[in-house]
């Protein structure tokens, strides 16, 4: 039996970043994975690289620039005949970026010397874990030991009895991902990240997209006045968003499937060519023998874990979308580094109030910290200042001026509590934005810092002199 400081359970980007951080910190380390490639080969990645992140960005990029090519291109006095898509080739071409990408992990495990067992963990206790490889090549099951163990098996799309998945008419997002064609009619089964992600994709690309939404607000979590804005500028797109909408039942003939909802006390029934089911994702502990070793799981199934995700079972720890808090790559990649270093005796830790979130949709929305009805909620007085991309000189000459940066700040101290953006590159933008909050900074601070002219960051800048009633462009 081999021994191991550190066997790590999962290699999407919670495990196989905490797998690195250990090995460079001493610890003799291996990762089990059972997720497999675009190949259909052992891949390592998990969610992120395979069938998440990168393969969605990936078609998201490529169908904005046909939409760019198609729709926009006129406008900058670019005429272009004859565009045509080339599905085949857009979806290979995801599927090579993924491929680089899950083999450069394979190949930073080689130079960290991180062993990479390919096959499924279960949990034998709290200092062993056994290996059932998978495949028709795989070896016999083995067991290694550890004196740490962390879990990191990630989530999987939710399933729901009224639209069971075949990924042929009936698909979760990986099935999303690699479809033939375009199809005419898409219908989508919740208007959440995922479905306003992959909904863009196939609307830029030709397909009559209706999301069906059951809460009566467009993207609940989102700052009101982002949202409301984000939701016209998406109709505007094509985007069919009916919201009320809650899916009841489908059913699939060799056609079409049927989709039953109710709305305002009614029942309705629509007929598409593909269905998207994204209603949201579930913890992943399946075959890892969490009950049997005792493991603490939460009601919703994830893994109990305190704030610096120790389990109940002593020496072993649990990261990523299989815990508590926001399923997003960067915050089980920062679990996963600060865990690696609390067992090298660092006092590493995370604020999980300060994990941005991006949707990908175009304009992007992204948002770091509180919105306007949560400070509202809490009783705290705060001050906001809003700048609008339509002011932005290089919004305007990119021909992107859509939407809005948000600074709310409270209205004692002027830190900054919470920043939102509507717009080209929000992904991006947010950046500052976290790193003024996670350095308590002011919307002083950032009103005094220069920012580079013309770039889209001014917006930032401005909206941070707005919450102070002194914007010099508006
Ligand atoms: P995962 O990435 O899910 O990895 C878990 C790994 O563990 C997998 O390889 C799995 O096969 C393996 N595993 C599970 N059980 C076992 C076992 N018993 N033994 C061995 N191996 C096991 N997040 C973002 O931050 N930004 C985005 O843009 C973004 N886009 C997304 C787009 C889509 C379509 C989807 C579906 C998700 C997206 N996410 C995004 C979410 C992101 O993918 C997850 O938050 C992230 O992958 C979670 O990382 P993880 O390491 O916890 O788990
Ligand atoms: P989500 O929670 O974002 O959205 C699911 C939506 O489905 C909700 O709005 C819900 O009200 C709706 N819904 C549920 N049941 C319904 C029904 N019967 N009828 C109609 N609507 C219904 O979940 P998701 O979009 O599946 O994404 C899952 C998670 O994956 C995200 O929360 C996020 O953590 C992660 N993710 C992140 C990114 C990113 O960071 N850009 C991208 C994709 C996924």
């Amino acid at each position: 039996m081999n021994n191991y400081d550190v066997v790590v359970i999962g290699a999407g980007p919670g495990g196989y970043i905490s797998a690195i951080r250990c090995a460079q910190l001493g610890f003799s380390t291996a990762c089990v994975d059972n997720g497999m490639g675009v190949d259909n080969k052992p891949a390592l990645g998990g969610t992120c690289l395979n069938t998440g992140c990168i393969p969605s960005k990936a078609l998201l990029d490529s169908s904005h620039h046909y939409a760019f090519i198609s729709k926009q291109a006129a406008d900058h006095g670019i005429n272009v005949s004859g565009v045509k898509l080339d599905i085949h080739k857009m979806i290979n071409r995801k599927n090579r970026i993924v491929q680089k990408l899950t083999r450069g992990i394979a190949g930073l495990f080689k130079k960290n010397k991180v062993d990479w067992l390919q096959g499924q963990g279960t949990l034998l206790g709290n200092d062993k874990v056994k290996v059932t490889p998978a495949g028709e090549e795989a070896g016999e099951e083995y067991t290694v030991s550890a004196r740490h163990i962390i879990i990191a098996t990630g989530s999987i799309p939710a399933r729901f009895s009224f639209a069971a998945v075949d990924q042929n008419r009936i698909v979760d997002s990986t099935g999303a991902l690699v479809f033939k064609e375009v199809p005419k009619r898409l219908g989508v089964i919740g208007a959440g990240v995922i479905g306003l992600e992959l909904g863009s994709v196939w609307s830029r690309m030709g397909s009559k997209v209706t999301i069906l939404e059951a809460l009566d607000d467009f993207l609940a979590p989102v700052d009101r006045q982002i949202a409301a804005a984000s939701e016209k500028l998406l109709a505007r797109q094509g985007l069919d968003i009916r919201l009320g909408a809650r899916v009841t039942g489908t059913g699939v003939n060799s056609r079409e499937v049927g989709v039953s909802f109710e709305q305002g006390g009614s029942k309705q029934q629509l007929n598409f060519d593909k269905l998207i089911v994204a209603v949201g994702r579930s913890p992943n502990i399946a075959g890892l023998g969490a009950e049997e070793a005792g493991l603490e799981l939460n009601e919703n199934g994830s893994i109990k874990v305190d704030e610096y995700c120790a389990t109940n079972l002593p020496n072993v720890h649990a990261i990523g979308d299989v815990v508590r808090g926001p399923m997003l790559a960067h915050k089980a990649a920062e679990e996963g580094v600060m865990v690696a270093e609390r067992l090298a005796g660092q006092k590493s830790e995370i604020n999980l109030d300060l994990v941005p979130w991006v949707i990908y949709t175009w304009p992007e929305i992204a948002w770091v910290g509180k919105t306007e009805a949560e400070l509202e909620e809490a009783g705290v007085s705060f001050r906001a200042g809003v700048f609008p991309f339509a002011a932005s000189g290089r919004a305007l000459a990119a021909g992107d001026s859509d939407g809005m940066v948000k600074i709310l700040s409270d209205a004692d101290t002027d830190q900054v509590l919470g920043v939102h953006v509507l717009g080209p590159n929000a992904s991006e933008l947010v950046a500052e934005a976290v790193l003024a909050m996670e350095f308590d900074g002011t919307s002083e601070d950032i009103a005094r810092t220069i920012h580079a002219h013309p770039t889209l960051a001014e917006a930032m800048h401005e909206a941070a002199l707005a919450n102070d009633g002194r914007a010099l462009h508006i």
